[in-house]
């Protein structure tokens, strides 16, 4: 299971209908936050994520993506939390969130560590990893890649059983891509196992002007959750402030060929309608939609002929 939950979905201020960023990746019972602006805990709560929160990657310190940290430490301690936390940031983060950490006095009784994570730096899991890249937002700035590891490729149990294979440990060899023998003949993996099945990918951007170093590593995304902060008509303004708007970053998403791409970091002036700015992109990018709180994106493996789910809508 890869689940993602838009928990803040506005820029820089917490508006009535969106609060400031945060993300949860669920993945196999493990879950992740990436960004964690004032208020995150508020928002696990009404869309459910829980609090079992194994990593927090921010991808810069600008405070509407870490002023959410104390409070969140805070309850997890009254929780009685026992399981350490790690903390991810880009290069000068380190400082900044101990701040954060040590805030309100009271002693965690939980581990918590952090690091900076340098452009193109990964964090490796059994099954993953969290990659870093630069992006370009006027600050130390990095967006994240979840990239799974390539599976095995598909075993094909008819046509072992036709080859004779018995049901068992040469199943398993096999699929690792040994050959076996049966009565005296070889048979190789190539005859019973598919190619290998790359793995799924989810990048988020984090705030940012439009890079090639998202388009790199975009590359054929199931997901990309792209920093839309403004609309065509506020492209000086983007370019100034170091965001993109709606368009830039579905010209992103279609030089990178990725499924789909989730605007977010949404500009409060789009507060009572931010549908132009889908309007806008899927002029270039059809598959486009506009991030709000409490979306929740379930990611199928595309070999397994299940496309990701439609948006599904939230209600607050
Ligand atoms: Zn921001
Ligand atoms: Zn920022």
């Amino acid at each position: 299971m890869l689940r993602v939950t838009f928990l803040g979905t506005a820029a820089a201020r917490p508006t009535v209908g969106r609060n400031v960023s945060g993300l949860a990746i669920e993945r196999d019972g493990e879950l992740l936050l990436f960004d964690c602006g004032e208020g995150t805990q508020r928002q696990m709560m009404r869309y459910g994520t829980g609090f079992n929160v194994s990593d927090i990657f921010f991808t810069h310190m600008h405070a509407d993506h870490i002023l959410g940290l104390t409070g969140l430490l805070r309850t997890m301690a009254l929780q009685g939390r026992v399981d350490p936390l790690r903390l991810w940031g880009p290069s000068g983060a380190e400082p900044i969130l101990a701040d954060a950490v040590a805030l309100g006095m009271e002693r965690l009784p939980f581990g918590v560590t952090i690091r900076e994570l340098r452009p193109d730096a990964r964090v490796s899991r059994d099954a993953y990893d969290v990659v870093a890249y630069r992006t370009q937002h006027g600050t130390n700035a990095v967006g994240f890649a979840l990239i799974e590891h390539i599976r095995l490729g598909r075993f094909d149990i008819e046509r072992a059983q036709t080859l004779g294979v018995p049901p068992g440990p040469l199943y398993g060899r096999l699929h690792r891509g040994e050959s076996v023998v049966v009565g005296g003949r070889t048979i190789s993996a190539d005859e019973v196992v598919g190619p290998p099945r790359p793995g799924r990918k989810v990048v988020y951007t984090g705030d940012t002007r439009p890079c090639a170093a998202t388009v790199n590593i975009a590359k054929h995304a199931d997901l990309l959750i792209h920093d839309a902060t403004f609309g065509t008509e506020e492209s000086e303004r983007a370019r100034t402030t170091g965001h993109a708007t709606a368009r830039e970053a579905a010209e992103i998403a279609r030089r990178a060929r990725v499924e789909r791409l989730l605007l977010t970091h949404i500009s409060a002036r789009y507060a009572d309608d931010a549908r132009v700015l889908e309007r806008e992109a899927r002029r270039i990018f059809a598959n486009t939609f506009v991030a709000h709180d409490g979306l929740e994106l379930e990611i199928g493996f595309r070999d397994a002929g299940t496309e990701a789910h439609p948006a599904v809508k939230v209600e607050p």
